[in-house]
């Protein structure tokens, strides 16, 4: 698998990164791990506007959602070839009826759903092209996600946005590479049920025994460099900040 950082800023874009987004790619599958503020068109940069799969969004908070507002665009009134096909969209319920409500004006209330095929998230597995997905409900004010997807021996998962909790470690438990947020910072903001700091984080990937921890949406007025400090005192694998660009061979 080849996972792309699209974008990893917490909670609203920094100068460098846009809001959540990753591309996972095998054999020519490509899906996409969320779209929030931004994403849209850094993910241009790496892939053309129409050659996603699947989109999987772990929930409805705006910095990682927001930007399927602008793809209903792209995607509705494309220019040439005519209106796309609904592209499978991977969402906790009424997924469709909230970007529907951002978006404001679509034609029909129906409009968005021409263009997404909105399927429901649980916990549990599917298939999804060339993966085998498992998400798990993780804790979070809102219904929220994280997943792990499989492909030819090899694995990677993915909090979405969570504090600590047992379904994190049963995604977690024996990946090759976990991209873990770490939104906090121990000592200043250890609030429960919302997200993890560092050294929750490094927890986590330490339990899981998990191959290489990537951190991610850290917001930008937090310090990465002591979240990623936090992480490595718990956790002694191969741990560094995600990179809005980084390239990972998984
Ligand atoms: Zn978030
Ligand atoms: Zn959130």
């Amino acid at each position: 698998m080849k996972l792309t950082v699209v974008g990893c800023s917490g909670s609203f874009p920094s100068a460098e990164s846009a809001c959540s987004s990753y591309l996972v790619e095998a054999d020519g599958f490509r899906l996409l791990l969320d779209m929030g503020n931004g994403a849209l068109g850094e993910l241009q940069r790496h892939i053309g506007l129409y050659d996603l799969d699947a989109i999987f969004l772990s929930h409805l908070h705006a910095d990682h959602c927001i930007d399927m507002c602008g793809y209903f665009v792209a995607r509705y009134y494309r220019h040439e070839g005519g209106r796309c096909d609904a592209i499978p969209v991977y969402a906790p319920e009424g997924a469709e009826q909230r970007l529907t409500t951002a978006y404001a004006d679509t034609p029909s209330p129906s409009s968005m759903s021409e263009v997404f095929d909105f399927r429901t998230l649980g916990s549990g597995t599917f298939e999804l092209g060339p993966f085998t997905i498992r998400t798990e409900k993780v804790c979070h004010p809102v219904e929220a996600y994280g997943i792990r997807i499989e492909h030819g021996g090899r694995s990677l998962a993915y909090s979405g946005d969570t504090g600590v909790c047992d379904e994190l470690d049963e995604l977690a438990r024996g990946v090759d590479l976990f991209l873990c947020e770490a939104s906090f910072t121990h000592g200043k903001e250890d609030i429960p049920e919302l997200h993890l700091n560092g050294r929750e984080a490094g927890a986590h990937a330490a339990r899981g025994g998990v191959g290489r921890l990537v951190l991610t949406h850290i917001p930008p007025w937090t310090d990465g460099e002591r979240n990623l400090a936090d992480a490595r005192a718990v956790y002694d694998g191969p741990a560094e900040l995600a990179k809005a660009g980084a390239v990972y061979e998984v």
